[in-house]
Parts: structure tokens; C-alpha cells; sequence
């Protein structure tokens, strides 16, 4: 059977208390208990469906979590304050002091600082490889590995991550694969690829509005609920959990997502394929030259097409910068980091989300300092905006 996102999400009714068809926000940081013993039970973990302190559950957070674990064919999901909240919390989560993870060399920025520069103080080690080349990846794993981590599609690079075959190899050394799917929700469902953790940055694609920072964890119910254990589940006992009035306004963004995904890639596609035909340096993973773009047909979800995420190499930053900058006063859209928007966003992404990155491994990875990543918006007149870039490109002479 298809799987399908959309309809799993649609097909969640959820009653409100007066009827509501949006659930009413739960702004209630403790709950009542009319038994004492009822209250000791939840503190053991066993009573199902009762709310004890909003950092473990809250009911406007468990209908986000919901919506989250139907869209990505997982058991259970669990809600953070961020994104890097979920990220570091699944991480620290799977791993003890003296393990080991193998990881993409491109994962966003702030992945990518915390394996090399916060889990060394956990005595925490990481390998960075090149995730398309799985013999690479095989070779990196130890005795001591726990993790293979990468994104689905990768940031800034926009490799695809190649679930199946990347599980088959975390199942044969019986670690765990953790996939970050903020690029590609209902694009692909990695769980249902053998991934046995999905993250998300909701901030994102799945929020869409840029009016707040989010993030999740997705995954088996016996994962999530070692998360929010309340002696030892990082989710519990580092606390980034998030405030229910941002989880109910998220839960309705969700219901467009599948909408807005289409018109994402449809836009995105149609850019990639004028920027080839006019000779430009462009990677996205809807063109048949695209490295990735066989892997992206064999696991995707086709009536979402790609993606909304390209970019262009000018070659130098300042190329970069004076592109981005007249871009911007042409009402393309806005000069900013982040993705997901309903408008066009555009960065350079060695000098802002993958600063973190040193310069020689942005090298390394085949990172030109004029790489312009666009996250291309929901514009009705696609043919319209590409006229404004057209007219950039030739007063800077790029083209
Ligand atoms: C933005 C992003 C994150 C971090 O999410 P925050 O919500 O900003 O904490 C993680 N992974 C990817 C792929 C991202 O784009």
C-alpha cells in the first residue's frame, strides 16, 4: 500500500473539549490528580494517557506528536523547543561517554559544531564521511559505534542520503540510524525505510511561517518513552520541551504542509531548470545531473516532487553577496538564513549556516564560497520572480 502522509494526518479527528475543531490549548504546566496513587503510578511510567507536568506531556503537545508520528509512519514522536533541542537530545539519548557516531560530513551547521566541538566534553567521538559513498561509511564504523547520522537531503549540499541501504548497514553492526528529515517531510518517510530515529527542525518546512523555532523526534514508542523517562530520558532531564500555544498553532500549519510541499518543489523545479538552460552552476535534485537524483526517485514519495531547496555556485563570495543583495531590492524575496518560508529566502552558506564548518573542510566537501542556497517560496507567478533573477544576473554580468 501507498504510503501517504497527507491522508495519515487528515484521517487524526481530534474532539475537542467543547467540540472545537481546533483542540483547545492545554496552557497548564501541572495537572490534577484525584487520586494520590494515581499521581505515584504516572511518576513509574504507568499510567497511559494521564498528563503530569508539561516538561514530560502536554496535551496540545502530545496532538502535534500525533500528527507527527502519522506523517512519518513511526509509532510515536515527541516535540522540542528547537530543532538542535531534538538532535541533541536523540544523540545523547543513544549514546554513552566513550561511544562513537559516524556521520554525514554535510549536516547543518549546528549538527555539524556540536559532534566536532560539544561531544568531545562527553568524551564522544565522531567520524565524518562522505554518506553517498557506502563503503566509506561501512569502513568508519567501530566497535564502539552507536550512531550513523545524516540528513535525507543534506545541507547545504543537497545529497541525498540513500535510507534503505544505509540501514541495512546500521542493522548489520546493530547501531542506529538517525535521519534528519527537515528538508524533506512527506517527501520521504525514512522510518519506513528502516531509519530508526527521525528528527525534524519544525522551524522549517512543517511550521512554514517562520514564526518560531521547533523541532521533533520521531520514533518507536519504547524510544520515546526512554526520552521522557523521569530518571534518566534526556528529553525529561534536560527539558526542551515546547510551550503548548506554539505547539497548537504548528499543529494547524501541518494541514497545508502537503500543499505547500507540492508548490515548493513545482516552483523549485521549474527555477533549477531555467538557471541549467541559461549555463548557470546549479545543483538541485530534480535535474537527471544531479548526483542524488536517481536515489531521491527510488525513495521518494513522487507527488511531492524534490523539494523546495537549490543552489547556484557564483564562484566568489562577493559575486555572491552583490547577487544576493540586488535579488533582494528586485522583491525576489529576502536575504536570510532559514528555509521553509512561503517566501523566496536566499544565503550564502559558507559565510552563514555552515560558518561553522571550517573553510577546508567546506573545500573538502566541494563548497564553493559563492554558493547561493535558495529556499524557494510558494509564489503563484514563478515565471514572474524568474524574470526579476534574470534581470540581476545580467547588470552583474553573470550571465
Ligand atoms: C535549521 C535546521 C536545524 C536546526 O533547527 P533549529 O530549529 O534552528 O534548532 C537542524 N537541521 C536542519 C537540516 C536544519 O535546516
Amino acid at each position: 500500500m501507498k504510503f501517504d502522509p497527507a491522508s495519515n494526518i487528515q484521517d487524526l479527528l481530534q474532539f475537542g473539549e467543547y467540540g472545537d475543531v481546533n483542540p483547545s490549548i492545554t496552557d497548564s504546566a501541572t495537572y490534577t490528580f484525584m487520586q494520590a496513587k494515581t499521581m505515584s503510578d504516572t511518576f513509574d511510567g504507568n499510567t497511559e494517557g494521564c498528563f503530569l507536568y508539561s516538561r514530560h506531556w502536554n496535551p496540545s503537545n502530545k496532538y502535534l506528536a500525533d500528527a507527527l508520528a502519522a506523517m512519518e509512519g513511526t509509532e510515536a514522536a515527541w516535540v522540542t523547543a528547537s530543532g538542535m533541542g531534538a538532535i541533541t537530545s536523540a544523540i545523547l539519548q543513544l549514546c554513552n561517554s566513550g561511544d562513537h557516531i559516524v556521520s554525514s560530513m554535510t549536516t547543518y551547521g549546528g549538527t555539524f559544531a556540536f559532534m566536532q566541538n560539544y561531544l568531545p566534553k562527553f568524551n564522544i567521538s565522531v567520524s565524518f564521511v562522505d554518506i553517498t559513498n557506502l563503503a566509506e561509511v561501512e569502513k568508519a564504523i567501530k566497535p564502539n559505534t552507536k550512531i550513523l547520522y545524516t540528513e535525507t537531503m543534506t545541507n547545504p549540499m543537497l545529497q541525498i542520503s540513500d535510507v534503505p541501504e544505509l540501514a541495512k548497514i546500521a542493522n548489520k553492526h546493530n547501531i542506529k540510524l538517525v535521519i534528519d528529515n527537515t528538508f524533506t517531510p512527506m517527501m520521504v518517510a525514512p522510518a519506513l525505510m528502516g531509519a530508526h530515529v527521525v528528527v525534524h527542525s519544525m522551524t522549517k518546512f512543517i511550521n512554514g511561517k517562520n514564526d518560531c523555532v521547533a523541532g521533533a523526534i520521531c520514533g518507536t514508542n519504547e524510544f520515546i518513552n526512554s526520552l521522557c523517562d523521569v530518571n534518566n530520558g534526556t528529553a525529561m532531564l534536560l527539558g526542551p520541551s515546547l510551550d503548548p500555544l506554539r505547539s497548537s498553532s504548528i499543529l494547524k500549519n501541518m494541514h497545508t504542509l502537503h500543499i505547500r510541499m507540492k508548490q515548493h518543489s513545482k516552483n523549485a523545479q521549474f527555477l533549477a531548470e531555467k538557471f541549467k538552460e541559461i549555463g548557470l552552476n546549479v545543483s538541485y535534485p530534480g535535474l537527471k545531473e544531479h548526483k542524488g537524483h536517481e536515489t531521491l526517485k527510488r525513495i521518494m514519495n513522487p507527488e511531492f516532487g524534490f523539494g523546495g531547496m537549490l543552489a547556484i555556485d557564483l564562484i566568489t563570495a562577493e559575486r555572491a553577496s552583490q547577487f544576493m543583495e540586488m535579488m533582494e531590492k528586485e522583491g525576489v524575496g529576502y536575504l536570510a538564513v532559514s528555509l521553509g518560508y512561503f517566501k523566496t529566502l536566499f544565503s550564502n552558506s559558507g559565510k552563514s549556516t555552515s560558518s561553522e564548518v571550517p573553510e577546508e573542510l567546506q573545500h573538502e566537501m566541494g563548497m564553493s564560497e559563492g554558493l547561493v542556497r535558495y529556499s524557494v517560496g510558494l509564489d503563484n507567478d514563478i515565471e514572474r520572480s524568474y524574470q526579476k533573477i534574470l534581470k540581476c544576473l545580467k547588470e552583474l554580468n553573470i550571465i
